[in-house]
């Protein structure tokens, strides 16, 4: 049966493969530190649930009786370990943003009656198909309906930066939820989506249409169906980026020269006699050819399916044991890559550096930086600056060579 996807479970996906395994599959048994943003929005989210969950029981708090509800939780809840990445900072000034961040927001909604609660911190289903096969589950922070039967779903943010208009148009999160909320109170009136950005003091405003919504679906079943493919295929490639130094799992992740969750005492190697090392490559050709075979297989029969799909829907296709195949077919205008139109590449390039938008849109290519590293092709005094962040790792490799004469 498929899991309950939520919507951090395939966004993480989506950052990094590698991660999901480890979260999700193989769950390995180490210690997680919790990240201090993390925490801080949790305290954050927490205060304030509890301050409209008064406020419906006709207890206003005081600003003061808010704030002191925070610095409590803060000390009841922290964990023995906080992981801090931005160094420049202290446990202090994450706290005291939330602090600062609480102020601005009693003072912009008290006496918090604007809006009648529907439901706080409320548990939703996402049924994304008819069939009940694509399910996703969630929580909204609050949900309200105020006096012209309009429904809000807000959320809390105690993010650093503050999104534009367009990125909160496109921000599928509270998107999603307004489809369990439609579903659940169908005759009810519009829906907004409500992000409030505490820190600047901001809310900002969505609102989705049908055909936006559809879309929506259809692209979670999609990723749903990736996640699936990947969980059967057991393909969970690495990618780094910013995000590794917020990954839960950076300690043991063999992209950063971690061990792969194996403990070094369970690591053994011993080299087996000749003749069963015979075997074992033998058995390693014949496992690679299989592989190549299953691989050509699958990519026939998704052609074939693709073929009897139809544009702008979701076609199901059953199998015989209970479970099936989704093909989904979506128009999308694809940018190139590098590789396949070098011309048109370059110009993108220079036409996203030059809306000052490149750091947002471009990651250093490790890859390429690495090789620079290893061949010495780079200039003194930068591979010293970035000696200090390398670490000594064993680098293996099996490739398959033909014996020789
Ligand atoms: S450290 Fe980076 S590459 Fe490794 S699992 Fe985490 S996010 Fe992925």
């Amino acid at each position: 049966m498929m899991p309950l996807y939520s919507y951090s479970r395939i966004g993480c996906f989506s950052n990094c493969r590698l991660q999901y395994k480890f979260r999700y599959v193989e769950k390995p048994d180490i210690v997680k530190p919790t990240g201090i943003e993390a925490f801080m929005g949790s305290m954050v989210h927490d205060s304030l649930e509890q301050c409209y969950r008064l406020a419906g029981m006709q207890k206003l708090l005081t600003l003061e009786e808010l704030l002191a509800l925070y610095q409590r939780l803060w000390k009841e809840n922290k964990p023995d370990t906080l992981k801090i990445v931005k160094k420049e900072l202290s446990e202090k000034d994450y706290y005291e943003t939330g602090y600062e961040a609480l102020i601005k927001y009693y003072k912009r909604y008290q006496p918090f009656d604007q809006e009648i609660v529907l439901g706080l911190e409320k548990r939703i289903m996402i049924e994304l198909d008819d069939s009940g096969q694509y399910k996703m589950v969630g929580f909204i922070d609050r949900l309200t309906r105020d006096d012209a039967g309009r429904i809000r779903i807000h959320d809390y943010k105690t993010n650093s930066n503050l999104p534009t208009q367009e990125e909160i148009d496109r921000e599928p999160q509270l998107a999603l939820y307004q489809l369990a909320v439609e579903k659940m109170w169908p005759d009810q009136g519009p829906v907004e989506l409500v992000w409030h950005f505490v820190r600047f003091d901001t809310p900002l405003v969505s609102i989705r249409d049908m055909g936006q919504l559809d879309k929506l679906r259809y692209d979670y079943m999609g990723k749903i169906d990736e996640i699936e493919a990947a969980v059967e295929l057991g393909n969970f490639p690495a990618t780094e980026s910013a995000l590794c130094n917020w990954c839960d799992f950076v300690e043991i992740c063999p992209a950063k020269g971690g061990s792969g969750g194996v403990k070094s005492d369970q690591i053994e190697i011993k080299l087996p006699p000749a003749d069963q090392c015979l075997k074992l490559v033998d058995e390693f050709l014949d496992l690679d050819q299989k592989k190549k075979d299953v691989d050509k297989r699958r990519d026939e029969i998704k052609q074939i399916l693709i073929s009897g799909g139809i544009m702008g829907t979701n076609k199901f296709f059953p199998g015989s044991g209970g479970r099936g195949l989704n093909v989904s077919l979506q128009k999308s205008n694809k940018l190139p890559g590098k590789s396949a139109d070098a011309e048109k590449y370059d110009q993108i390039t220079e036409l996203v550096k030059g809306s000052g938008m490149y750091e947002e849109f471009s990651t250093v290519d490790m890859r390429s930086l690495q090789k620079a590293f290893d061949g010495g092709k780079l200039p003194t005094d930068i591979r010293g600056q970035l000696s200090q962040f390398s670490s000594e790792v064993i680098v293996s490799a099996v490739r398959i060579k033909k014996n020789p004469a």
